[in-house]
């Protein structure tokens, strides 16, 4: 692979196409003995516009690639509703309007969902990683945690539409917003997909 390193440390670099710094940290928490390089200022992202979550990552971290000459990730998620036929999915950040709240987006969720009789949702995280020149190498990893969609919120927790899912993975009927960090992290959509990631950046001699 063409990686950059840190000549100084020997440590390896990738940007991170976000303008989100709490993003950069979570992913610098994840990819163990990577540096994650914010983006510069100058750099342009494409709208998140795709029909999937793999395609807005990948336009992202093609640009951010493109743009920096240096090894590139980007993420897209959101979350999916069984009885509306997988919305919001991509749009999760816009349900209820472009300027919409999270609590404008779960209101609308929890009504339209209350309005079936199938409370299942799912959320999906595609994290896409691409290097640049002329043979690029690009790979998308996805993670999903699937729960049931509550018609109350609890929790203080995560952020989003968290204090009103329950995920399958705990027995306890907590919300993901109830989850500390670390339970969030071992069963999250962004967990699973960014775990997926580091260990094929950390190659075949890792397994
Ligand atoms: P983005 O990937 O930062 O564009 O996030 C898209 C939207 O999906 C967010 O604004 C949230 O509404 C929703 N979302 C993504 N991940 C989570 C999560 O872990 N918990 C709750 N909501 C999430």
């Amino acid at each position: 692979m063409d990686q950059r390193s840190d000549q100084s440390t020997g440590t390896r670099q990738l940007v991170l196409a976000t303008r989100n710094e709490h993003k950069r940290r979570e992913f610098a928490g994840l990819l163990d003995g990577w540096e994650i390089l914010a983006l510069p200022d100058d750099v342009t992202l494409p709208p998140e516009d795709g029909e999937t979550f793999a395609a807005n990552a990948l336009g992202k971290a093609r640009a951010a690639a493109a743009a920096t000459g240096i090894a590139a990730i980007a993420d897209d998620s959101g979350i999916s509703a069984r009885a509306l036929g997988g919305a919001p999915g991509v749009r999760s950040a816009r349900f209820a309007g472009e300027n919409a709240s999270d609590e404008d987006n779960l209101d609308k969720l929890i009504r339209k969902v209350g309005a079936t009789d199938d409370a299942a949702v799912e959320y999906v995280c595609a994290i896409a990683y691409v290097e640049p020149g002329r043979a690029a190498v690009e790979q998308v990893f996805e993670g999903r945690c699937s729960g049931t969609l509550i018609d109350e919120r609890r929790g203080t927790g995560g952020f989003g539409y968290d204090p009103a899912v329950v995920p399958d993975d705990y027995d306890d009927g907590r919300t993901m917003a109830e989850l500390g960090q670390d339970e969030k992290d071992a069963i999250s959509h962004r967990g699973r997909a960014a775990r997926d990631l580091a260990r094929w950046l950390a190659g075949p001699e890792s397994d």
